[in-house]
């Protein structure tokens, strides 16, 4: 482990344009599950039912149960050391951008500035039916919360079955194209277009390093350097190995 970790400070250190992909796994240790890891939210609401587009087109209400479940654990969550290591190295200049698959604004909440939201952010709510938007802190306590013109209002994050957000989508296309080195953190890369990030990072000449618990399909094909474990742990270790190196440049 010692030795990954040093070879992946060096790639950061080295790379003069980093970039970290996110998924939920980087936020289980602020108490969030993410949808592989057995047991909580997900085993209660398959997000196969509950996060499709259609299902909150046919039954928003449904939907909302989910919803409000999701928004108490978030709501209570604070950032983890691996939110907060990620926030480090941007403002060392060592991290370009975060693109995460999250909506829990916890890579903000530690401290990170340039962040794209690739999934959306529960922060807005929108009409599907007239198109107008909400704040959700204007709508809190509202369950579910409704438009002026009575329909069920939708948060602004992306449901399988939805477009990305244009801009995301561009920027992280662009980002990727460009990256010396890629950082995937708490991702299974299942979900598309997300998962083809590494690739074209790769494609770009990109270095990628996997943080992850468990070996992902990126793990014995595209992926340089894998360290198994918790983001927590191995991101601190990273940003205080990239630390060493940046202190013995400067005294040398
Ligand atoms: P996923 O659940 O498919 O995969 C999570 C990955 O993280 C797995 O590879 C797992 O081994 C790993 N993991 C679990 N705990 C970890 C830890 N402590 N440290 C490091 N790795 C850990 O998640 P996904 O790939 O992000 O795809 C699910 C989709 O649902 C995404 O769009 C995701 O953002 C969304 N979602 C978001 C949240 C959130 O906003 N926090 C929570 C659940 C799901
Ligand atoms: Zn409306």
């Amino acid at each position: 482990m010692k030795e990954l970790i040093a070879e992946a400070a060096e790639v950061i250190h080295q790379s003069k344009m980093t970039l970290a992909l996110t998924g939920a796994g980087i936020s289980v240790e602020s108490g969030i599950p993410d949808f592989r890891s057995a047991g909580g939210l997900w085993s209660k609401y398959d997000p196969e039912e509950y996060a499709t587009i259609g299902a909150f087109r046919e039954k928003p209400e449904k939907v909302w149960q989910m919803l409000r479940d999701m928004d108490e654990i978030v709501s209570n969550a604070k950032p983890n050391k691996a939110h907060i290591g990620l926030g480090e190295l941007e403002s060392m200049g060592l991290l370009q951008c975060i693109i995460t698959q999250n909506v829990d604004n916890l890579h903000q909440a530690g401290g990170a500035r340039n962040v794209i939201e690739y999934h959306g952010n529960s922060s807005t709510l929108s009409c599907l039916q007239c198109g107008r938007k909400y704040s959700a802190k204007d709508k809190q306590g509202e369950f579910p919360p409704r438009c002026e013109c009575n329909a069920i209002l939708k948060p602004d994050v992306v449901f399988f079955g939805e477009a990305i957000p244009g801009d995301a989508l561009n920027r992280s296309f662009m980002l990727a194209s460009t990256a010396q080195a890629l950082m995937v953190v708490g991702t299974s890369a299942v979900v598309s277009p997300a998962n083809t990030i590494p690739g074209i990072a790769k494609r770009n000449g990109a270095k990628i390093i996997e943080i992850n618990k468990e070996e992902t399909h990126l793990t014995h094909s595209i992926t340089d350097i894998f360290i198994q474990g918790g983001a927590g742990e191995i991101i601190s270790a990273l940003v205080a190995e990239v630390k060493r190196r940046l202190g013995s440049c400067g005294n040398g």
